[in-house]
């Protein structure tokens, strides 16, 4: 088990750039606080239908809403997009196969077909491959879904090029595509690549907003009209239809105008900590993978499991680690980290490693 802050002090915090437990800045708080609300049910909160319209011309898509979460995000396009006992075709390392809680088959009544890859990435040719021949026997494959950046997969970015021909061999087949873009602003600071261009072609594609955007909570969803009516059913019928949902929106459109280009800011920490740690015997990472605010490594001839090494190295300098896998951590970088931290906690790694020899 990986213990909770209660139990051990964590002085410097890497298990998630969403709950890190940044509080809002100041002038986060100051939009939270002034925003004018109304009801978002009836369209009529003003500073939701701001943050619709920023998302839907950030993402290029015609229509959008405002959702709790990310998983909320994933789970009404997949229920939208599929009939039961339809095919989702996803990575393995996808999200909505390890951290939604089963979601695809008990929301969606969809299977999943997992593709290996590098990074969290599969190609165009993997697809077509994996797409069902039309048979009563077989599920129906249904849609094509990417993370972007790859969590799991590496933190890494689709680059436009390999994103394009996965939407056209799906949409050859008549599949439904999906853009999980929970670190998508990640990817356009990282690459330079406007939002709008990772996403042209897909069905639905989102964006969170408390990820390392620093909002308290919140994502938006976008595609098109259509697709967002049947979401706005879902989101009825599974109790998500909010009130005064401006509080959320005010620190939300605050984020999007504020904290993006301050992204570039955890991608450094990141290389930073990833470089500090690469020179470890007992650590394995390939630096290529480290584009973004996630960085992995393995532990390389150690004593311990990963949950053990987390365990030890929160109780030696309060560095919390997420042991992701088998001998496998994951550090994730946020507003919370500075410079000075992520070299203190490379060190404070290192000086545990070494007890390993
Ligand atoms: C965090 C995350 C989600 C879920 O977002 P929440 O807002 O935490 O529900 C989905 N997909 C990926 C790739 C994520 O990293």
């Amino acid at each position: 088990m990986r213990p909770t802050p209660s139990e051990l002090e964590v002085k410097i915090d890497f298990l998630s750039d969403a709950v890190n437990r940044t509080q809002p800045s100041q002038g986060m708080r100051e939009a939270i606080a002034n925003v004018v609300v109304g009801d978002e049910q009836n369209g009529e909160d003003p500073a939701t239908n701001e943050l619709l319209e920023m998302v839907k011309e950030l993402l290029g898509k015609e229509e959008a809403v405002l959702l709790p979460s990310g998983t909320m995000c994933n789970e009404m396009s997949l229920a939208v997009h599929c009939r039961p006992g339809d095919e989702i075709i996803l990575a393995a390392t996808g999200h909505p196969i390890h951290f939604e809680g089963g979601a695809p088959a008990a929301m969606a009544g969809a299977m999943v077909r997992p593709l290996e890859g590098q990074y969290g990435k599969f190609t165009a040719a993997q697809v077509d491959d994996a797409v069902r021949s039309p048979s009563r026997l077989t599920p129906r494959s249904r849609v094509v879904a990417v993370e972007q950046t790859t969590n799991v997969g590496g933190g890494v970015c689709w680059s436009v090029d390999e994103l394009r021909p996965i939407v056209a061999v799906a949409k050859e087949h008549g599949l439904r595509t999906h853009l999980d873009g929970a670190r998508l602003m990640n990817a356009v600071v990282a690459t330079g690549t406007p939002a709008a261009e990772f996403c042209a072609g897909f069905d639905s594609a989102w964006i969170d907003l408390c990820k390392g955007l620093g909002a308290p909570l919140g994502a938006v969803l976008a595609g098109s009209a259509e697709f967002i009516d049947e979401v706005w059913r879902l989101k009825q019928r599974w109790g998500g239809g909010m009130r005064q949902t401006g509080f959320i929106a005010a620190a939300g459109i605050y984020a999007l105008r504020n904290n993006v280009e301050r992204l570039a800011d955890d991608h450094r920490t990141a290389r930073l900590f990833a470089e500090r740690i690469a020179q470890n015997e007992h650590v394995g990472i390939d630096l290529n993978a480290v584009q973004t605010n996630l960085v992995f490594f393995d532990l390389v001839d150690t004593p311990w499991t990963s949950d053990e090494f987390a365990a030890l190295v929160l109780r030696h300098g309060g560095v919390r680690l997420l042991a992701v896998a088998p001998g496998r951590m994951r550090v994730a970088t946020h507003p919370g980290i500075s410079a000075d931290d992520a070299r203190v906690a490379a060190d404070i790694v290192c000086d545990v490693l070494d007890t390993a020899t």
